[in-house]
């Protein structure tokens, strides 16, 4: 079974690599952090490199501090999580080139086992549920930092447990955490009630470009590189804006544009009928079903109306 193929070589490993994707989210940092803590307690010398900005609402994490950019190091292995493809790991890719063990674990349905060992389970809601599982092979007791971590990972990967991804499963390893100490409302308010003026200011500018196509079937939401001046924020202060499209009723498919230095970054949502996977997939990108992204090297203007054009075919077709 290639879990116990997983938890051989780490057990027999002294110094660990994680790393995950760039635009990480909550269950990239919450598994890497709570991976972090587990390897830790087994008395490993470990590592979490991860090539971006991580955004200020998951600072309150435990073992937050810990995350670094990407160097070039030596490591008996290197596991990369909650990532789909080889350049999501941004920079940190060079370490896979080396001769070190490499481990893929992901719950993405675009995955391209890219590594020695894979294991994706794309029932999984989150890569938390796989973590979850590897922590408990381990050997290794939950505590209240690991149960947080984990636990801000799967609430905000399925959206608060309301995603379709949601199982009977999500919920009892979420209760599993709460009785080892996730603090639940504590969490929520970090994460959800704990918007900065800024965020506000920029879901304002993206909801001021808000436009409908398709009879109301597709929304989409533009960021410009003025509106994230002008709001001071970053790219990564973006999270959880294109869920506004996708909320609209009638709305099927929603897309939100962010112009970035040198290309657009797309997010894509569906809610019943469309595969939006497939969509970001002919576009370079990939994802979930009925949440995936992309990066397009185009003007904003010329990024939208690709997207637009393949996605109206998309519906024509169904
Ligand atoms: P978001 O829109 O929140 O950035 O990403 C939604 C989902 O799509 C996440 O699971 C994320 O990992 C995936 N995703 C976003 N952008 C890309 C991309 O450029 N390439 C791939 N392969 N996946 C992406
Ligand atoms: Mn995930």
């Amino acid at each position: 079974m290639i879990l116990n193929e997983i938890i051989e070589n780490i057990l027999s490993a002294s110094n660990i690599i994680l790393v995950t994707h760039i635009s990480p989210d909550g269950d990239a940092i919450g598994c890497t952090i709570a991976m972090y803590k587990a390897l830790k307690l087994l008395k490993k010398d470990v590592k979490i490199f991860i090539d971006d900005d991580i955004p200020d609402v998951y600072k309150f994490l435990p073992n937050s501090d810990k995350i670094e950019r990407p160097y070039d190091k030596n490591a008996d292995i290197i596991v990369v999580i909650d990532c789909a493809d080889k350049d999501r790991i941004g920079n940190a890719q060079e370490l896979l080139k080396k001769d070190i063990i490499s481990v893929n674990i992901d719950h993405h349905i675009s995955n391209t086992l890219y590594a020695d060992i894979n294991y994706v389970d794309t029932n999984a809601a989150s890569a938390a549920e796989i973590i979850y599982q590897i922590i408990k092979l381990l050997g290794i007791n939950f505590d209240s930092d690991i149960s947080t971590c984990l636990y801000t990972a799967i609430v905000t990967d399925t959206g608060g447990f309301m995603y379709n991804s949601t199982t009977a499963f999500t919920h009892e390893v979420a209760a599993d955490l709460i009785n080892n100490g996730a603090p639940v409302s504590y969490i929520s308010d970090k994460i959800f009630h704990n918007i900065t003026y800024n965020k506000i200011k920029l879901i304002g500018r993206a909801l001021d470009s808000l436009k409908l196509y398709k009879n109301g079937k597709i929304a989409c939401l533009e960021i410009t590189k003025k509106d994230l001046d002008e709001t001071n924020s970053k790219v990564s202060d973006i999270e959880n804006i294109v869920n506004y499209g996708r909320d609209i009723n009638g709305v099927e498919v929603a897309i939100l544009l962010v112009e970035k230095d040198d290309e657009i970054k797309v997010s894509l949502r569906s809610k019943e009928k469309v595969d939006v996977n497939k969509i970001a997939q002919i576009f370079g990108g990939g994802g979930h079903i009925r949440a995936s992204g992309c990066s397009l090297k185009n003007s904003l203007e010329e990024a939208k109306i690709q997207i637009l054009n393949k996605i109206k075919d998309i519906i024509n077709e169904g």
